[in-house]
């Protein structure tokens, strides 16, 4: 994937696609595939908004039914099938157990009644049967549980998922199928001829140039930013969406085996904490959010909510902020309603201005292939049966030993090559065959070979320190990165 700022001043676009979030991937991605010219601009780099500060789940949403939104959630469980079956290295089925306690706001009958509907919901798309638990079968699989007051729980399946590289991989399928994409490119104005939007002025972040990108149709999916770019096409425009701000911290080590639902007693909210990457993600908060999308961060008072209810269910753990590994704050950019943020629907809509720009409103991660699927039907719809697929899909038909031998990585490498990359594992294998000393590690836990560090230039656009840290490589839920890894990421980086 090359990032060529020069053919975005040669192209007439049939589309082109504001915003390198999920939705404007994936949207990019459907556009390019159904023959139409795209160009994706995305201000920063791809997934740096909201699409890599979720709480990385694909799932129906089961809190949602309290809401009563069971179409919400319907549509959800089937699009979580299928990120299941096209995407398997990147989302996992994931098993939660939900503790209920005394005095807890949801009581138990309701928590499996909750549970018994949302696998009703999924049929034959659920993960695994759910099951009703005793105080005891909640003790045994959760031993670090506090034990005073619990009543019992749930075990229940939904899916985990690494929201950067998914977004990431609905950029290179986009590109595969031939759309112009860059990241740190920001739309600054649009271009309008007789009051119709003809394309956007853009400003190259890089290398510090304005240009013209000149398209027949302008699509806007820029999450939390919406509000920004709608102004720009309508200075006195009402805003659209409603931003809501979710913090999550990186808790050192593992405190569980399932991801725990916790009902908070303070407020209705209710948070996770997650088994990730050998680490543990707790989250998220929900609570509203006026300032602009780029100032958006984490505050104590936040992390004090997370640690105090997080306490109440695991009480012999330290929660002191040495255990404290990371933190990160989103917006969820939801559709402009009243009422308490965990209360606004997640559901998402289109909205044409007078100009015909398209913004993208609402919405959340797991269903991201419908709304791009949604968004494309108004514009260039097609009658066959579209299968999709991201750039890691498919079958790994060689064994990791057959792959280690072949290429002289060990075993481990190569396994977290397939985990990563899915079955283009052997992209990176290809660079170590080429230049063997490509091998070499950079990292021991987890496994990373300097092979990894050119393709996330070369293939996969990285163009800073954190784009690789934090979103190619998610080294950042790892622990502290070592100095000598990030001087051998600086060492790959192009030079300015
Ligand atoms: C705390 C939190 C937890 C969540 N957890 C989950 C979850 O577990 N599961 C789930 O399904 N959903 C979850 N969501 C919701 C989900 O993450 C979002 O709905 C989704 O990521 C939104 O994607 P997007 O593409 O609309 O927005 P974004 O990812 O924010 O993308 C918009 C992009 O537009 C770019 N942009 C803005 N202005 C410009 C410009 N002028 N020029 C070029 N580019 C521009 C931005 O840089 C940004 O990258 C969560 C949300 C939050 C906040």
């Amino acid at each position: 994937m090359q990032r060529n700022i020069e053919q975005f001043k040669k192209t007439t676009y049939d589309l082109l696609v504001i915003g390198g979030g999920i939705n404007g991937a994936a949207i990019a991605h459907l556009a390019a595939k159904r023959g139409m010219k795209v160009a994706l601009l995305e201000k920063g780099d791809f997934a740096s908004g909201t699409s890599s500060k979720s709480t990385k789940l694909i799932h129906g949403g089961i809190r949602y039914l309290e809401n009563f939104e069971v179409d919400l959630v319907y549509e959800s469980l089937r699009e979580r099938h299928i990120q299941l079956e096209v995407a398997p290295h990147l989302v996992k089925p994931l098993p939660f157990v939900i503790p209920v306690y005394e005095g807890d706001k949801r009581p138990l009958w309701m928590m499996q009644l909750g549970v018994f509907l949302y696998d009703l919901l999924a049929g034959k798309y659920r993960v695994k049967p759910r099951k009703n638990l005793t105080r005891e079968e909640v003790m045994r699989l959760e031993p670090g549980i506090e034990q005073k007051g619990l009543k019992g729980g749930v075990l229940y399946y939904d899916a985990q998922m690494d929201d950067a590289r998914l977004c990431l991989e609905n950029v290179l399928m986009a590109a595969q199928y031939g759309a112009h994409v860059a990241n740190y490119v920001k739309a600054v104005s649009f271009v309008k001829e007789n009051g119709r939007v003809a394309g956007v002025r853009a400003h190259d972040m890089l290398g510090i140039k304005e240009f013209e990108v000149r398209a027949k149709r302008v699509i806007c999916a820029t999450g939390p930013w919406t509000n920004e770019l709608l102004r720009l096409d309508i200075p006195h425009a009402k805003k659209k969406v409603r931003t809501t701000k979710g913090i999550h911290l990186v808790y050192k080590g593992e405190i569980s085996k399932h991801a725990i639902l916790i009902g908070s007693q303070s407020d209705r909210r209710i948070f996770f904490v997650i088994p990730w990457m050998g680490n543990s993600l707790i989250g998220t908060t929900d609570t509203d959010y006026v300032a602009g999308p780029d100032e958006v961060k984490v505050e104590q008072k936040d992390i004090d909510y997370l640690m105090r209810e997080s306490k109440r269910v695991f009480p012999a753990l330290d929660f002191s902020p040495t255990k404290i590994l990371a933190t990160f704050a989103g917006l969820r950019p939801l559709i402009r309603k009243g009422g308490s943020p965990r209360k606004v629907s997640r559901k998402h809509l289109f909205y044409s201005s007078k100009s015909g720009v398209i913004f993208v409103v609402g919405g959340k991660y797991t269903t991201y292939r419908k709304v791009a699927e949604d968004c494309m039907n108004r514009i260039h719809k097609i009658y066959e049966k579209e299968k999709f697929a991201v750039y890691g899909s498919g079958t790994i038909s060689e064994t990791v030993e057959a792959a280690a031998r072949r290429s002289g990585l060990e075993k481990e490498g190569v396994q977290s090559l397939m985990d990563l990359y899915g079955t283009r594992y052997k992209d990176v294998l290809k660079l170590v065959e080429k230049d063997p000393s490509l091998k070499e590690k950079v990292s021991v836990q987890p496994i990373v070979i300097k092979a990894q560090l050119v393709y996330s230039v070369e293939t996969e656009m990285a163009r800073t320190a954190e784009d690789i840290t934090d979103r190619r490589l998610s080294l950042i839920f790892r622990g502290p990165v070592s100095v000598p890894t990030l001087a051998a990421i600086s060492a790959v980086l192009p030079k300015k």
